[in-house]
């Protein structure tokens, strides 16, 4: 019986570890979940950024198209003044021409804005840029920290699961059966040390008579209140 209850403790407690382990797994999980979360809201910003700066350079093609459009029509409409004949004729011409040079001088300015647009993005695309590159590295540096980590995580989850196989098998099938269940039931917490006369699962007072014979190792004893695997440390 002692040594039942030596093997039940003993499993508990590399239970608690896994448990601990699991949840630690599970943060850095978050952890790089996070980051990668982080790291594709600054890529999505730097190719807003792209996007609208490519889509200002497209219009300015446009612009500048059409600038180039109206060089030729007034250099066309100029050409043709000395050959002129009619009075009426040249007053046309002439309209063309100015129609052309203050299409020209708006476009112009329009290219202007667009310059100025476009450099103002750019500047903030650096920026951005530099950001995610910086996050980019910090990430990756992170991201290898925590690999080693989960690593090592794994590695010490399947020592302690061949451990926790040779102490289940160590067990007789009905107290390793009523353990799973009350490690289900019981938050993962199914063997408690009882102290004071009460039971360290719940803190509720145990019968004195119960905690009583807790010192005598003779059955395997639970708690009436939260049904707990109880026990005492005989050293106290
Ligand atoms: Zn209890």
């Amino acid at each position: 019986m002692q040594e039942q209850l030596h093997t039940l403790i003993t499993l508990q407690e590399l239970d608690n570890t896994i448990n601990s382990s699991l949840r630690e797994r599970k943060v850095l999980s978050e952890e790089r979940a996070g980051l990668a979360t982080e790291q594709e809201r600054v890529k999505a910003l730097v190719d807003e950024l792209q996007k609208q700066i490519d889509s200002l350079e497209e219009q300015r093609a446009e612009l500048s198209n059409a600038l180039t459009r109206e060089s030729a029509n007034i250099l066309r409409a100029e050409n043709r003044l000395p050959e002129i004949k009619t009075q009426k004729e040249y007053v046309a011409v002439l309209k063309e021409i100015d129609t052309a040079k203050r299409i020209t001088k708006e476009k112009q300015d329009q290219v202007k804005a667009k310059d100025e647009a476009i450099a103002a993005l750019a500047e903030d695309k650096t920026e951005k840029d530099e950001a995610f590159a910086a996050l980019s590295a910090k990430v990756a540096q992170r991201n290898a920290e925590i690999a080693a980590q989960l690593d090592s995580f794994d590695q010490e989850m399947a020592e302690k699961n061949e451990h926790r196989t040779k102490l289940l098998k160590k067990l007789p099938a009905a107290v390793r059966k009523r353990y799973q269940m009350l490690l289900d039931r019981r938050a993962g917490l199914a063997v408690v040390a009882a102290r004071d006369g009460a039971c360290l699962g719940c803190n509720m007072q145990l019968p004195p008579q119960l905690f009583n014979s807790l010192f005598l190792l003779q059955a395997i004893e639970s708690c009436p209140h939260c049904n707990r695997l109880i026990y005492v440390n005989q050293d106290n």
